[in-house]
């Protein structure tokens, strides 16, 4: 029976979201799952210029209304 030294550790890990790089999903990586302030910052980057760059679907006043 061998017990190698990775079996101890039952740390996640977890692939950030921006580089693919694996995260340790500790106290240690507190960008988590991000491997850095870096990375979510690009994430959350891009996302802002994909919100931006699309205005967004502005649903336009029912015309249609039965009521009216
Ligand atoms: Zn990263």
């Amino acid at each position: 029976m061998t017990l190698t030294p990775m079996s101890k550790s039952r740390t996640l890990v977890v692939r950030c979201p921006v580089c693919d790089k694996q995260v340790a999903w500790s106290e240690e990586s507190p960008w988590r799952p991000f491997c850095s302030q870096r990375c979510r910052t690009i994430d959350l980057g891009d996302w802002l210029t994909e919100k931006n760059r699309v205005p967004g679907e502005e649903v336009p006043p029912d015309e249609s209304d039965p009521l009216n």
